[in-house]
């Protein structure tokens, strides 16, 4: 049988800079696990408009679309914040979005223990946080149509419009359930029923699903502003939040800075399963390409690295693995070895880049 194969896509600023760590531990998966990936390099965003005129060239879409998984870093930089809007380097990244069809995007939002003084909110309530964020990513009010600033009368009218299909809320729904059932088994859905159609529809739809086909999974339904208020005041009563476009957009990024650093945050954006079963799927870090630090070795590069576990979780049916690697995290965070956006202790010296990769290295080495 062939190995999982994997795209890689570093991009521009820091993105080669994690990615590189990313790498050290693809390998050594492939030397002391026995877990080996067809891995092929290539460019996305300001690097690939540098070579190719354009942020994706069309040979790298088509791999994107023919391998199990794509791992990418991050794009963008002042260099090429004046180019025309067609060739900016995010283009290149919502190309693959849009013709992967990636409809689920997935943001955990885990607390360290060792980094529990990071959050803005009291140790107690967020030690032990693990949540995960399912985002509708593809419809929805960023999408809708009509759209537009419309002259009405004598003066302007600016127009978006919330669309959701019945077909687009069941399959994101579907996305939520699948991943509650490899986790605590429940599932919260957000909208505002209360005062929207579409909330109405995404209620009724959300239900169905779980009641003709996820029966043992718990569903609960919440207005998405007292989600909000629930996720600052108790988020730990929340296992897999389920919601859409807009509104995950806020939670998400709400629940994810409730545990630190965005050098810290992984992300994953789901499409279609394949033909073998698997989604398509893009793993990448929250973050930017942070061209303030990009080149001094100062990244931190666990959001890139987690990102990898959810690839080995969700894409590789590897969750011992990845639980492997998330606990090497772990461990060297409870070390104490930090990285320069984690200091935070008097008398901690940051590690580089690479530093970080050697101590996750090292713990993957003594988990053996
Ligand atoms: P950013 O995430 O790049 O940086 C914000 C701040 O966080 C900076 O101070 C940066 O140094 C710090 N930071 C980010 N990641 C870090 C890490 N891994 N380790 C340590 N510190 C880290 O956001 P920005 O500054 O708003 O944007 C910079 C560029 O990145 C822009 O061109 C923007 O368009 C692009 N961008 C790309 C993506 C993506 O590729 N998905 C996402 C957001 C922004």
């Amino acid at each position: 049988m062939s190995n999982p194969s994997l795209l890689i896509l570093p991009g521009d600023g820091i993105g080669p800079e994690v990615m590189t760590e990313v790498k050290r531990i693809i390998d050594w998966f492939g030397a002391k696990r026995d877990l080996a990936f067809d891995v092929e390099e290539d460019l996305v965003g300001g690097c690939a408009y540098d070579k190719h005129g354009t942020p994706l060239h069309d040979d790298t879409m088509a791999k994107a679309l023919q391998v199990d998984a794509v791992l990418l870093g991050a794009v963008g930089g002042p260099k090429y914040d004046n180019l025309d809007f067609s060739v900016k380097p995010e283009r290149g990244l919502l190309r693959l979005r849009k013709e992967m069809d990636l409809y689920s995007n997935l943001r955990p939002a885990q607390c360290f223990d060792a980094l529990a003084d990071f959050s803005s909110l009291k140790k107690d309530i967020v030690a032990g946080l693990d949540i995960m964020i399912v985002r509708e990513l593809t419809s929805g009010v960023y999408f809708g149509e009509p759209r537009g600033i419309f002259e009405e009368g004598n003066e302007r009218v600016g127009i978006n419009t919330q669309r959701y299909t019945e077909s687009e809320i069941d399959r994101v729904a579907r996305s939520a359930f699948e991943l509650a059932r490899r986790r605590n088994n429940k599932v919260c859905s957000m909208e505002k029923a209360n005062v929207m159609e579409s909330g109405i529809l995404w209620r009724e739809v959300v239900q169905k699903v779980r009641d003709t086909d996820y029966p043992d999974v718990e569903l609960t339904h919440m207005y998405a502003d007292n989600g909000a208020m629930q996720l600052v005041r108790a988020p730990k009563q929340f296992d897999v939040i389920v919601t859409d476009n807009l509104f995950g957009d806020i939670l998400s990024d709400c629940a994810a800075m409730l545990t630190g650093s965005l050098g810290m945050l992984p992300s994953a954006s789901l499409g279609a399963p394949n033909a073998d079963g698997r989604p398509k799927a893009l793993y990448e870090p929250v973050h930017g390409s942070a061209p303030d630090i990009a080149g001094q070795g100062k990244a931190n590069p666990i959001a890139c690295i987690l990102s990898f576990a959810m690839a080995l979780r969700y894409s590789f049916d590897q969750g011992d693995e990845a639980a492997r690697l998330e606990a090497a995290v772990e461990k060297v965070l409870a070390d104490g070895v930090r990285t320069a956006d984690l200091l935070g202790e008097e008398g901690v010296t940051p590690v580089s880049t690479t530093g970080m990769g050697d101590a996750i290295l090292a713990a993957l080495d003594a988990s053996l």
